[in-house]
Formats: structure tokens, sequence, C-alpha cells
């Protein structure tokens, strides 16, 4: 596709073609040949970490795997052994995935520091960048491992965990060539870090609706799940009468659509879905006796998303009890909401202004790696534009242009960095 010519004040630099270019060969590395999948602790996850530690050292920084399988950069500063600005993302996938998702921001990271490193810049921190080993969480359902690593919240039970081949978490990390017993050596404390800042896609539409490459993060939403159960009494569809039926189905059909009802009628970003249901016996000619739907709930504010779930819970027990069917309801995942820091953010805004674009501002309702650093730095966020939002999918895109817009905001913000007074 051509681009049209660049006017005078439209500033590009080199950076995007090299991110862009790297994107699609670390997109290459994959378990399938059709699809991208690349999954923790896999070989295709070994080769992708040896590539990006190839990369990191041509950036010239010192690069190693750390105990869980981070691919960890350091490009050190004036004098060795500072204190380090880290910047990141993840390198692995989601199956059937995009190239995008976590590699944009570890590829944008290594470029800022390739350019400094070229020019001889040396600045008054170090500068690391880090690669997470594990965000997705699709080998072990558990998420953030590799991040969690690093902010020594890593609950090592998880160890033991066995993925749906039956391999052990601690006998996949033998088979890449890390020793499950050195697992803490991966831990970093606070002093070492000035701060976390992650570029990441989007991963939704909002920045493409209002015609923008970049938007500042304000908060990682915080996200409740929950497992509901409804129980009912299956029965003949021919010869229960309608008004003595006990459906579970259409108990959760009615409580899904007063889910969506209440969060499209809340102004303070708070969403919801029910993104799986199973009905029980699951026949044409039965009435359903027993349904098993999941809900997961987020919102910017966590006091606000714990008034909406318990609000949302109530008018589930209203349906249920109407309707006859028992009704229970477990919270099977809970997190806290990731503010940025302000000081952080401000640094972040000021260095999109400065590239020449609107300071845009937006909540994450993805979960990022930034939910564990919490726990030792702060934390800070750029979101770069995803065509149609689209997102865990091989048609999650970012036009070059956007990329590089990326990369000299990442720049501007790295070269004038200042640390918490
Ligand atoms: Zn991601």
């Amino acid at each position: 596709m051509s681009k049209t010519v660049a006017s005078p004040e439209t500033k590009r630099s080199a950076l995007g073609a090299e991110i862009v270019g790297r994107i699609h060969q670390l997109g290459a590395i994959s378990a399938t040949p059709a699809q991208l999948t690349r999954i923790f602790l896999s070989p295709e996850h070994r080769s992708a970490a040896d590539r990006i530690l190839v990369w990191m050292r041509e950036a010239g920084m010192a690069a190693h795997l750390d105990a869980i399988g981070n691919v960890c950069g350091r490009y050190e500063g004036d004098r060795p052994g500072l204190p380090c600005l880290m910047l990141g993302s993840h390198y692995d996938t989601v199956r059937d995935a995009g190239k995008w998702d976590g590699p944009l921001g570890l590829f944008t990271a290594i470029a800022c520091v390739a350019d400094l490193n070229r020019r001889g810049r040396r600045l008054p921190f170090a500068v690391e960048v880090i690669g997470f080993a594990d965000e997705e969480g699709v080998r072990f359902s558990s998420t953030l491992l590799g991040s969690r690593a690093v902010a020594g919240t890593f609950d090592e039970k998880l160890l033991d965990a066995r993925d749906r081949a039956g391999i052990a978490m601690r006998d996949a990390m033998v088979e890449f060539g890390l020793d499950p017993a050195r697992i803490g050596a991966a831990v970093r404390t606070r002093g070492e870090l000035l701060a976390y800042v992650e570029l990441h896609i989007e991963q939704g539409p909002v920045l493409e609706q209002n015609n923008l490459p970049l938007g500042v993060v304000t908060v990682i939403s915080g996200a409740t799940r929950l497992a509901a159960k409804l129980t009912g009494m299956a029965g003949h569809a021919g010869t229960v009468p309608m008004a003595l039926r006990r459906d579970a189905l259409a108990g959760a059909a009615e409580s899904i659509a007063a889910v969506e009802e209440f969060c499209k009628n809340d102004a303070a970003g708070l969403v919801g879905t029910v993104g799986y249901i199973d009905a029980k016996p699951g026949a044409t000619n039965v009435i359903p006796g027993l349904v098993s739907f999941t809900l997961d709930i987020r919102a910017p504010a966590d006091s606000h998303r714990k008034m909406a779930v318990a609000d949302i819970v109530r008018r589930i027990e209203v349906i249920a009890k109407r309707r006859g069917l028992a009704l229970q309801l477990d919270v099977t995942h809970e997190n806290r909401s990731v503010p940025c820091a302000p000081w952080l953010k401000a640094q972040v805004a000021e260095a999109v202004a400065a590239e020449g674009f609107p300071v845009f501002e937006l909540p994450s309702g993805a979960g990022h790696d930034g939910m564990a650093m919490i726990d030792i730095s702060d934390v800070a966020m750029l979101f770069v534009r995803c065509r149609g939002g689209i997102s865990h999918h091989p048609d999650e895109h970012v036009e070059t242009d956007d990329a590089d817009a990326g990369a000299r905001v990442l720049l501007r913000l790295v070269e004038n960095f200042r640390a918490r007074e």
C-alpha cells in the first residue's frame, strides 16, 4: 500500500520500520505454521527468547534470560550500577494470536535503546528492557507469571501446575533450560527501579474512533470474575406446562440480559461480560435443569466495581428467586485496579505533546504486566492504536506510522525522564 508523501510538518523516524520488521520476524516463530501460537516454555518460546537476546545485544545492552525465562537487557547509565528506568512488555501469545500484543512494546523499547546507543548517549540512570515470559497465562491457566517472578509475588505452588498434556511447570522449565529451584533469583527490588513504563497496543477501538495514534493510560481496570450456577428442574419439553417450569436456562438468559442492561446504563466505565455458558442436560426436547455461566465485571475504580458486582448479584438473586431456581455464585478471580502514577503519567503526556500529538487519556480494560510490577515500582503505560480495536486474533494490526509515533514518544520520554523526587 502506498503512503501519502509526508508533509513538511509530518515527522517520521526510521524506528517504526525497524520495529515492524522485527514484529514480522518474531511473528514467524510459532508452534504452528499457519497461525501464531507461542506458549510459555515451549520450544518456539525459547527460539523467540534467543532471537530477542541477540537484538538486545545488538542494541548495546548486556542481555540474559532470568530464572523464569524473562528476556532482560540492560543499558548502563553514565556510570555503571545505577537504578533503572524499566521498559517492557511480554513475548508469549495466546493461541492463534496477533503479532503485536506484547512484542510491539518490547521492540519499541529495544529500538529506543539502540537509538541511544548509536548516538553514544548515556543517561543519568540505566535503561532496562524486559520481555516477560508469560503474561497471557495460556499454558498453566495463571497469568503474569513473568512479571510476578520479578515482583517477588510468584506463587511457587504453581511449579506443580500442569498443562493440558499433563506436563508440570517445573519440568517444562527444565526442558526450556531453567532451574525451577532458582526461581527466586528473578526477583528485583524497589530500589533497583525508578519506574516501569509499558507501551502496548490498545486492544480496543477507542483511539481509532477518536482518530488518534496514541493514548495515555490512566489506570489498568480491576476485574471480578464469578462462576454462577442456576439449578431448576429438568423436564419434558412437551408435557410440563409453562407456568410449572423451573427452567434454569431461561433464568440465565434473563440474568445475562440484566447484566448487560446494568452495565450499559453505567457512565463510569463499567463493563460486564458473560463469556461462557453451559446448559444441562442439553437436549432439544428437555427443559434445562442446570446452567453454569461466568461473569467478568471490570471498572477503572475498585469501589465502583465492587458496588456494581453487589448490585448485579442482587439482581440475579431476585431473578432466581422469582423463578424458583437455586443460585450458587462464587468469586473465582479478583484483582484490584492499578492506577498509573500521576508523576510518571505526566511525563508520558509531556512526551506525547512534545511529539505533536493530542494528549488523550483512557483506562485499560485489559490486564497488563503493570498489575504485577506495581508491587515494586510506579507504573505508566502508553497505548498505540490498533486496527478495528482487534486483538488476540490474527487480524491484529498496527500501522507503521503509529508504531513510529509510539517509538518517538517513548524515546523522548526516556531521554527526558526525571526520577520521582
Ligand atoms: Zn499483551
